[in-house]
């Protein structure tokens, strides 16, 4: 018998994330106009765009870091507009990797990882620790456990923040420039654990300006310009035959 909403390989064709004719201000400033977007589970979206242009709020729409003034925002199935949205649960679902990692500096990294899953998920202390390490051992920090936040460098932090949400084990992940404030030697380890992730079938919508990144690892690539979505498509005709004149304006920057 068919089945509604799958596809002819049996793949669900529902969209995990599903943003339509969202608005935001703040104040005068129209930073989101009418902006129409899918996310299908276990697509990798990047974002791209100049500064300014409304990616983060974008994204912190999407687990509603912002409150968008109009349009929908739905997460599997759910209107995160309405009224009786339990905005915790959903953040549990979402995890998000900001551009200064917003981790617990007085802590250890192991203490990091295991805090939401204990005092959120009921987890046990055990059960959480050694899903925290599964997770360090992947992003290979695994060595680095009981060391202090504080202690540890840019790219090391950030990487610590992926494998803390990784623990809260979320339906999708969200990045907002994650590689931003670090220095360019160390950029290559965080995109390495990024792209490691993609590739085990997480879906991911990441805001960078690493375009190579970009190119190679995401299945569709989003140019924001003012506000608005100004085109969007696979990597290879983004970068290869923007039909936009903002994009090829936008790209030249990165050649
Ligand atoms: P991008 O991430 O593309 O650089 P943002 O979504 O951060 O863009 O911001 C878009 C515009 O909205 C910018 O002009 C920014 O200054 C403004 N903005 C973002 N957040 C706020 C806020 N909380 N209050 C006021 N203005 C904001
Ligand atoms: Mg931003």
């Amino acid at each position: 018998m068919a089945q509604i909403n799958t596809t002819a390989d049996g793949a669900s064709a529902k969209p995990m994330v599903r943003i339509e004719g969202l608005r935001k201000s703040f104040g005068d400033l129209e930073v989101l106009r009418d902006v129409n977007l899918d996310i299908m589970p276990g697509e990798v979206v990047t974002i791209i765009g100049a500064s300014g242009s409304g990616k983060s709020t974008l994204l912190r729409c999407i687990n509603l870091l912002e409150t968008p003034d109009a349009g929908h925002v739905w997460f599997q199935g759910s209107d995160l507009t309405a009224d009786h949205v339990d905005v915790n649960k959903l953040r549990e679902d979402i995890g998000m990797v900001f551009q200064g990692f917003n981790l617990f500096n007085n802590m250890d990294v192991l203490d990091n990882c295991t805090l939401a899953p204990v005092t959120l998920k009921k987890a046990t202390k055990q059960e959480a620790e050694q899903t925290a390490m599964h997770h360090l051992e992947s992003v290979g920090l695994a060595d680095f456990a009981d060391a202090a936040v504080a202690k540890l460098s840019g790219g090391q932090k950030q990487r610590v923040a992926i494998a803390r949400a990784l623990c809260m084990n979320p339906k999708i992940m969200l990045f907002d420039e994650p590689t931003s404030a670090l220095d360019p030697e160390i950029v290559g380890e965080v995109l390495e654990a990024m792209r490691k992730l993609a590739a085990e079938g997480m879906t991911m919508v990441v805001v960078t300006h690493e375009m190579a990144f970009a190119r190679t690892v995401s299945d569709r690539v989003v140019f924001m310009d003012k506000g608005v979505i100004a085109e969007q498509g696979a990597p290879a005709q983004i970068f290869g035959n923007p039909q936009h004149a903002r994009t090829r304006e936008f790209l030249k920057r990165y050649l």
